[in-house]
C-alpha cells in the first residue's frame, strides 16, 4: 500500500502555517496518509487528515447545496399532467434519498 503523504500544495497551505504558528513536527508518521504528525497545545495529530476530512465535508456541502437546490426547482414546478407529476415525484424521492444519504456520511467521523 502506498501512502499518500502531503502535496506540495498541503505543505504550502497547511503545515507551512502550522510550523510558524509554533506547532511541533514529531518524528512520528500519521499511519493513515504518512505525513509527520504534530503536536500543539498537548495535542497530538495529523494536520494532513484534519485538513482533508474538511475539505470532503465541504465538498459534500457543495453537492448538498445542489441537490437542495434542484429540489426546490422541481418542487416549484409541478407539472398538471399526473403521468408526469409522478415522474416528477420520484425524481424529487430520489433527490430525497440521495440528501438523506449525504447527511449520514457527512455526519460521521
Ligand atoms: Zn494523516
Amino acid at each position: 500500500m502506498v501512502l499518500k503523504g502531503p502535496t506540495e500544495e498541503e505543505m504550502r497551505t497547511v503545515l507551512m502555517p502550522l510550523m510558524l504558528s509554533g506547532a511541533k513536527m514529531l518524528d512520528r508518521h500519521c499511519s493513515k496518509c504518512g505525513s509527520p504528525l504534530f503536536e500543539k497545545d498537548g495535542r497530538v495529530f495529523c494536520p494532513i487528515c484534519e485538513h482533508r476530512a474538511k475539505q470532503r465535508k465541504a465538498e459534500m456541502e457543495g453537492i448538498e447545496e445542489r441537490l437542495m437546490e434542484k429540489l426546490n426547482e422541481l418542487a416549484n414546478s409541478m407539472p398538471e399532467d399526473l403521468i408526469e407529476l409522478e415522474k416528477h415525484l420520484r425524481v424529487m424521492e430520489k433527490i430525497i434519498e440521495l440528501l438523506e444519504r449525504y447527511r449520514k456520511l457527512g455526519g460521521g467521523e
